[in-house]
């Protein structure tokens, strides 16, 4: 299962790892049900909302890349009431396009919360090791640095097995701050969420198209920028750093791909009367002009 799109000279797959059920009252923050529940028609009698696990891979100018590699199949316990039952399905989804774990050239993490790099990581013979042997793993610094020293209200989602087995194989190239992986393929700092948290946006022959990592769980907190999730460590930077993007998104009309969404969590946000409105574009009768549909 896979949604191929094109921007400019790249080619990008949106692919899955499953999906999750999360604590909707967490998705919404501060935001009282009564507010949010008709936004949210599939809660389930835990009070939980299915969370898209959306993957993007990215091929062109001779590289590929990954970003975000899901929760993976190695755990099956998560932190809280969640599901994680369905997850796991990213190496087999790649495969079914075509794209073997040796293809991928680097994988970039958003951040490294188990539901973002479950799958950097496989058991292979009762032993950890790199999902993607020939990969570097592009993470930022600061994101490392938390990862590995987690405190009380982070050790349940950073996880040492999707993290250390990579440092053991010599495969992290730690960067710091915005950096150009591939020309046209950027990590962006978007803080909020976490204090290093980034997004990735593609840039080429005038499309552009943004993955916006943790700054959505739903679509509607991208019409609503106030509606922040209750996971984000700094929830007032995180409306600072949404405004900016969901502005750049509008203004440059971009494809916008949300991990959180659901699958394949690709569209637009338009403003509507002066009103932001995100508009999926990838329900069936997805491509035109900016953002092809292969
Ligand atoms: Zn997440």
């Amino acid at each position: 299962m896979g949604y191929w799109f094109r921007i400019g000279d790249f080619e990008l797959l949106v692919v899955s790892d499953g999906v999750i059920r999360q604590d909707a009252g967490a998705t919404f923050g501060l935001v009282p049900r009564v507010m949010w529940e008709k936004y949210v028609p599939d809660i389930d009698e835990k009070y939980r909302l299915p969370v898209g696990l959306n993957s993007l891979f990215i091929r062109g100018g001779g590289k590929t890349v990954l970003v975000d590699t899901g929760c993976g199949d190695k755990s099956r316990s998560a932190p809280g009431a969640m599901d994680i039952e369905h997850t796991g399905t990213l190496l087999e989804n790649l495969r079914a396009e075509g794209v073997a774990p040796e293809d991928v050239d680097l994988v970039i993490n958003s951040h490294l919360h188990f539901d973002h790099c479950g799958g950097n990581t496989v058991v292979d013979d009762g032993k950890l090791r790199p999902a993607f042997p020939r990969a570097r793993y592009v993470i930022q610094k600061g994101e490392w640095e938390a990862a590995t020293h987690p405190n009380d209200r982070t050790r349940g989602t950073y996880l040492a097995e999707n993290i250390e087995p990579l440092d053991e194989a010599g495969q992290v190239d730690l960067v710091e701050g915005d950096t150009e992986v591939v020309p046209g393929v950027r990590m962006v700092r978007a803080p909020g969420h976490t204090d290093d948290h980034v997004v990735v946006e593609v840039e080429s022959g005038g499309d552009y198209a943004l993955y916006i990592g943790e700054l959505s769980q739903h679509p509607v907190q991208l019409e609503r920028l106030a509606w922040i999730s209750a996971f984000d460590t700094m929830p007032l930077v995180s409306l600072e750093t949404k405004k900016r993007f969901v502005e750049k998104a509008i203004e440059k009309n971009a494809t916008i791909v949300s991990v959180h969404h659901e699958y394949p969590g690709v569209g637009r946000v338009r403003l509507d009367d002066g009103k932001r409105k995100w508009e999926e574009i990838s329900n069936g009768s997805a491509g035109n002009e900016n953002g092809a549909a292969l």
